[in-house]
């Protein structure tokens, strides 16, 4: 499992099942365990900064590169 925080304010984000070894660039919303973050319209923000991390696409969200830092273990299939 994956916690993923905002890169500005350090304010927990997601806790994310990520599976593969690769970067994080999208969130799977069904792999989504919690989610602290705020919509407003399709943007995805920090709910303490307002940061913008990503954009909700649909059945995911598109993270944005440098907004957010991840850490813990990614599930390598
Ligand atoms: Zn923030």
């Amino acid at each position: 499992m994956l916690t993923i925080r905002c890169a500005k304010c350090g304010r927990k984000l997601f806790r994310y099942l990520k599976i593969g070894k690769g970067e994080l660039h999208i969130c799977i919303k069904s792999r989504i365990e919690k989610d602290f973050t705020v919509r407003d319209g399709k943007f995805v923000k920090c709910p303490r900064c307002g940061s913008v991390v990503g954009v909700d696409i649909g059945v995911y969200i598109k993270m944005k590169k440098g907004r957010f830092v991840s850490s813990g273990t990614k599930v390598n299939k």
